[in-house]
């Protein structure tokens, strides 16, 4: 077994050194990968490259008390990845920037890199290279790049009013999860697969890229801020409106339950519970039912709206419009841009 990553006897070079033997990156695209001044990347012909990074610092996006270091790791890669999944991108690798306190303790390091090693090889995409300083908090950092055929990317503009909106899988599963974990419930029966989900999110990698292989898809990004929000998202690049079926929202099995146990409203949940994952996309009146992409992409699919004119998000139940004030979300207005938490 490889000796456990221990800053303080490794030193900065030290675990450059340990890195680059842990993740082996061979074969693949690269060129060069850890040890020389930069990365590089051999792209294919007719190909161009998409570039995403999300940054987690502890004490803003994590607490070491409430997580275990692989779970961290997987997110980290996985948020990213879902950013590439979403342009319809196929991941070619990360890099990783580290920030270390003074006094870094080696489990959290080791779990953390262990983690992210195992998600890197799962999702085919190599750890190439990155950075290391000291800081007063732990923050880690991840670039990833992924390749697409040239001017083929599935973005955020492009949906026309009548267009029809699908996802696929289901909301709300990840944010139940969070609350179960903060309601210290984690551990209770039935509370696994939100709890995973909040922990452990899939990016929908081979989804996103069957869809921009049938372009058939005129605008889609990621639900991470909750499906209304990224509808609105959705709606504003495209400079159109959109409105969204409440009742239609595909939701995971045992989720009322759930919710109504913790006094949680569902619809809330699903509606604007963040961290799903999921892929939102707008295709044109005439495309197919939601059967047929679930065939075709290889995952559940539901239809879930529809794009119009005019501007921001309508919410509709039973095709009736709806306001859930408490939500602060009457027709509400395409989000301001806002920083990350
Ligand atoms: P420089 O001073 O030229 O930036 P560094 O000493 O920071 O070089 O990095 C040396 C090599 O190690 C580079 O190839 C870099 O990409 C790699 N590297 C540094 N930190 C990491 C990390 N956290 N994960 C992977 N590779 C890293
Ligand atoms: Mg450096």
């Amino acid at each position: 077994m490889a000796k456990l990553l221990d800053p303080a006897r490794l030193g900065e070079f030290g675990l450059i050194e340990a890195l680059k033997h842990r993740a082996r990156v061979a074969g693949h695209a690269w060129a060069e990968a850890i040890g020389d001044d930069a990365a590089i990347l051999r792209p294919r012909k007719d190909h161009e490259l998409a570039l995403t990074a999300d940054a987690l610092v502890e004490g803003v996006h994590f607490r070491w008390e409430t997580t275990d270091p692989r779970s961290l790791a997987h997110k980290t890669l996985a948020v990213n990845l879902s950013d590439l999944a979403a342009m319809g991108a196929r991941p070619r690798g990360f890099l990783l920037s580290l920030a270390l306190p003074p006094i870094a303790v080696p489990q959290r390091l080791d779990g953390f890199v262990a983690g992210l090693l195992g998600a890197a090889r799962r999702f085919a995409c190599p750890l190439v290279g990155g950075d290391i300083v000291s800081s007063p908090a732990w923050m880690f950092s991840v670039t990833a790049v992924g390749e697409l055929p040239r001017g083929t990317a599935l973005l955020r503009r492009g949906a026309r009013p009548g267009d029809r909106v699908m996802l696929t899988g289901q909301v709300g599963g990840s944010a139940l999860g969070l609350a179960l974990l903060e309601a210290g419930a984690g551990r209770e029966t039935g509370a696994r697969p939100f709890v995973r989900r909040h922990l452990k999110p899939e990016p929908r990698l081979e989804a996103g890229q069957k869809l921009r292989r049938w372009g058939i898809a005129r605008a889609a990004l990621d639900v991470s801020d909750g499906v209304a929000q990224d509808l609105g998202h959705l709606a504003r690049a495209s400079g159109v409106g959109a409105e969204l079926d409440i009742d239609r929202l595909p939701r995971p099995r045992g989720f009322g339950a759930a919710c109504q146990k913790l006094g949680l409203e569902a619809d809330d949940l699903a509606l604007a519970g963040g961290e799903d994952f999921e892929l939102l996309f707008a295709v044109p009146r005439k495309a197919p039912e939601a059967s047929v992409f679930s065939k075709r992409l290889g995952c559940p699919v539901a239809e879930i709206g529809r794009i119009r004119g005019g501007r921001g998000v309508s919410l509709l139940r039973d095709g009736e419009p709806v306001t859930l004030a408490r939500l602060g979300f009457d027709h509400f207005k395409p989000a301001a841009p806002s920083t990350d938490k």
